[in-house]
């Protein structure tokens, strides 16, 4: 058995299935008629990069050290002095490889000979195998491209991926290749642009292609063949700068990209950009948590739950516990205890749940989630929480809102990032029927090492499906 994996970067559940209905990718069509379509919960931060994690590694972003695109080293272990900040849209890129738990195996180290293309965790992958894929240099422009670049640009990347996953198509055990156009389109031009299903059509032709060089050679059926995505997108039409609020409010912040200040108070690191983590106290080496907080620490979260940009405020009391408030909805306490997970109602029900939940198993706490605005925001805001480099303020933005504006590269007219359905709601396209449905994005590792008969190490934070 053979493992293909394209990650259609942005790809939203609802917009990927309409795509499929309305003609316009037919190879991807047919996969669905004949294998399966399913929406899959993506993880919190929704963004790129860290939502990879699950693919590459099996596991929630925040537990193998990637808390979201830009944060604050509060222990000063990882990231250097003087702003011990670190964020993934420049060079710093380079160090994620190296800020990953180094006790979580990647997927290419535990199948030989695999084949990442644009893959942002590259532990495991010879030189030979990436340079096999896309160089480092293609890869850096790519990177650059996909956060500086044109949409136009990053079409050509596609089209180079496209043409890199045919070649290596039925050599290698397992293939992972990102396609990274939907994503930069929609930022651009909205996700509903009849040029981001151009996009798709990239992966369509991909996927055309592939078969047909498997079936000629009678291993189609010895293929699975998965599409996927590590996040949606929803428009937005109003960008709060959060650093600019913060620093109304009289703290001495650093944001990027201006990390160095003099005896800053408070860092604002914003991902995707409709989530941020924000860190206060910063000369403590240990997380205060809430109770260990300043006064105007302390005061800072609910002045921030006052902004109309803000949908929740997660306030992590400890490792395993938390508040989430909304403004209307009041407030309540996420906990975990083991793999057990539980949401108490305080002074309101934040999450629309209608009633407590009590030590619920991973899948029961997704389930309880399933029909509201937040789907799998249980099980996703206490692995979050339970994150050390993890913000002591954590912001998830409200609908046609987001956290950054004058120091963004580019305009954009959609985003991502946060807990809500059109974000974290993601497709899962099966060249064959699975064993069992799918849950999370976390659940492709496991199956694809099920798949390829290796065994599956412990610790993971999905299920195998196959
Ligand atoms: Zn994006």
């Amino acid at each position: 058995m053979k493992v293909i994996v394209l990650l259609a970067d942005g790809a939203r559940a609802d917009w990927f299935a309409s795509a499929l209905n309305s003609g316009a990718v037919p190879s991807l069509a047919r996969l669905r008629d004949e294998g399966a379509l399913h929406a899959v919960a993506t993880v919190f931060p929704s963004v790129t990069g860290m939502a990879y994690a699950p693919f590459l590694m099996g596991r929630f972003p925040g537990g193998v050290g990637l808390p979201g695109l830009r944060w604050f080293d509060r222990a000063r272990t990882r990231c250097r002095w003087p702003d011990y900040c670190r964020s993934y849209t420049g060079y710093q890129y380079a160090y994620a490889t190296g800020d990953i738990d180094p006790r979580a195996p990647t997927i290419y180290e535990l199948v030989p000979r695999s084949v990442g293309i644009l893959s942002p965790i590259t532990r495991g992958l010879s030189s030979e195998r990436k340079s096999l894929s896309l160089t480092p240099r293609s890869a850096l422009r790519a990177l650059r491209t996909h956060y500086f670049g044109s949409a136009a640009d990053m079409l050509k990347v596609d089209r180079e991926v496209a043409t890199a996953t045919v070649e290596r198509a039925g050599e290698v055990p397992y293939l992972f290749a990102a396609f990274g156009s939907i994503d930069k389109l929609s930022h651009a031009e909205g996700h509903q642009s009849p040029r981001v299903l151009d996009a798709l059509r990239i992966v369509d032709t991909t996927v055309a292609a592939v078969r047909d060089k498997l079936e000629r050679r009678a291993e189609w059926n010895d293929t699975r063949v998965w599409i996927t995505s590590d996040h949606g997108h929803s428009p937005v039409s109003r960008h709060e700068d959060l650093e600019r609020v913060v620093r109304g409010l009289g703290f001495r912040v650093i944001a990027h990209p201006w990390t160095y200040g003099i005896a800053p108070e408070v860092a604002v690191m914003v991902s995707g950009n409709a989530m941020a983590h924000v860190y206060v106290d910063l000369a403590k080496r240990e997380r205060p948590f809430i109770r260990g907080m300043s006064d105007r620490a302390r005061a800072l979260a609910d002045q921030l739950l006052d902004l109309p940009s803000v949908d929740l405020v997660i306030t992590p009391l400890s490792e395993t516990s938390s508040e989430v408030h909304s403004l209307v909805g009041g407030h309540a306490i996420v906990s975990r205890d083991g793999g057990r997970y539980s949401y108490a109602r305080q002074t309101g029900d934040p999450l629309s749940l209608g009633r407590d939940l009590l030590d619920l198993s991973r899948d029961d706490a997704q389930d309880a989630c399933a029909s509201t605005l937040y789907p799998d925001a249980i099980v996703q805001i206490a692995e979050l929480v339970g994150a050390s480099r993890s913000g002591d303020i954590i912001l998830s933005a409200a609908p046609e809102w987001d956290f950054r504006s004058r120091y963004e590269p580019i305009p954009h007219v959609s985003t991502h990032g946060s807990l809500r359905r059109e974000h974290m709601e993601v497709p899962l396209l099966m060249s064959h029927r699975p064993a069992r449905t799918p849950r999370r994005t976390t659940d492709l590792f496991p199956s694809s090492l099920t798949a390829l008969g290796c065994s599956i190490p412990d610790g993971l934070d999905g299920l195998t499906f196959e």
